[in-house]
């Protein structure tokens, strides 16, 4: 079948690549239709590699996805052929001590797409287990549907703040994860957000997405416009997703007392201050991708709760996939989340 494959670091192609894959019986075969370009193909793309992950052999690319089923497994029983669907990418061995416990994305035998050795989904079809498929009500786009990977991974962190109703948010980094964040902590519950980037363009996009303030960090001290909006207070929450060392070394400068950071992301060693954490009494959180929150950012995307429409900035078509990787390794300006659509 044809499709976007990384022969080695920096070296994208289109071409055939041959693959074979039987459907089991609790599987489905999807057709995909939408796919999102995250930073991390794009990321193997440019270095080859991340973390304990490196591209050793041709990987074909792409892992947030939406598409239509066209096979059923003879004991699947929530999807039917024809059902608009998105997929949750990691597929854990359902046997583990950590999928057994709930904790699958941390089960380290999970099959991620596109994370080496395991095959990503710019081609035309996949199988997928049906615990890992989910239906989308008519009201979701398949742009939107295949956003709710990054999304969940907002609502994941969302959910280990622990938000209450009203609570103010920080959320330091206005990329695609930053964004998607602050559009989870709204839906979670907090009355506003604020968030921090250096990048204009991207905060103007922040600022249509709701209750959302923005700081230019470049312009102006965060602790500073963080105390001015909070009575001196501070935030509940700090939501990192920057991953630059500067940044998350400082998260607990705008934090009130018993709030609580999370660390959403960031591949290197950060020194943070526990003297000013422990003062706070603040409580430190970490997610690794997400777990059992897609339904809910389905959910979430058909109600209105969330729209992640404003992110998607920029889509090609599968024929035009190698020149968008080029154009997403150059970082341009304002863009969020680019998508290549497949031929259908
Ligand atoms: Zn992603």
């Amino acid at each position: 079948m044809e499709a976007l494959v990384l022969e080695e670091k920096g070296r994208l192609s289109l071409r055939d690549y041959p693959i074979e894959e039987a459907l089991g019986a609790h599987d489905v075969r999807v057709k995909l239709h939408t796919v999102g370009i995250c930073g991390s193909d794009v990321h193997y793309y440019t270095h080859g590699g991340i973390g304990v992950f490196q591209v050793k052999a041709p990987m074909i690319l792409g892992h947030e996805a939406s598409g239509v089923v066209v096979e059923t497994g003879p004991a699947v029983t929530t999807l039917k052929v024809g059902d608009r669907v998105c997929m949750e990418p990691g597929i854990p061995d359902p046997n583990s001590r950590a999928t057994r416990l709930g904790l699958y994305n941390i089960d380290p035998a999970v099959r991620f797409w596109a994370t080496p050795p395991i095959h990503g989904i710019l081609r035309p079809t996949v199988v997928h287990p049906e615990a890992f498929t989910f239906r989308l009500p008519d009201t979701v786009s398949f742009a939107a549907a295949a956003m709710v990977e990054p999304l969940a991974v907002g609502v994941h962190g969302a959910t280990k703040a622990r938000i209450r109703p009203g609570d103010v948010g920080l959320v330091l980094g206005a990329g695609p994860i930053g964004l998607v964040t602050a559009l989870a902590a709204l839906g979670a519950g907090c009355a506003r957000v604020i968030v921090a980037d250096v990048d204009d363009t991207k905060l103007a996009i922040a600022a249509g997405l709701g209750a959302i303030s923005t700081v230019n960090v470049k312009s102006r001290n965060l602790v500073d416009a963080v105390m001015a909006e909070t009575d001196g207070w501070g935030v509940d929450v700090v939501f990192e997703c920057t991953g630059n060392e500067r940044a998350a070394s400082g998260v607990f400068d705008p934090l009130c007392p018993g709030g609580c950071v999370v660390f959403i992301g960031g591949n290197d060693k950060i020194t943070y201050d526990v003297g000013k954490a422990m003062v706070r009494e603040a409580r430190v959180e970490h997610v690794f991708r997400y777990a059992h929150v897609f339904p809910r950012c389905v959910a979430m995307l058909a109600s209105g709760a969330i729209d992640v429409a404003p992110l998607i900035t920029r889509s090609f078509g599968f024929d035009e996939s190698v020149e968008a990787f080029e154009i997403a390794a150059s970082a341009p300006e304002g863009q969020v989340k680019m998508q290549i659509v497949m031929p259908q």
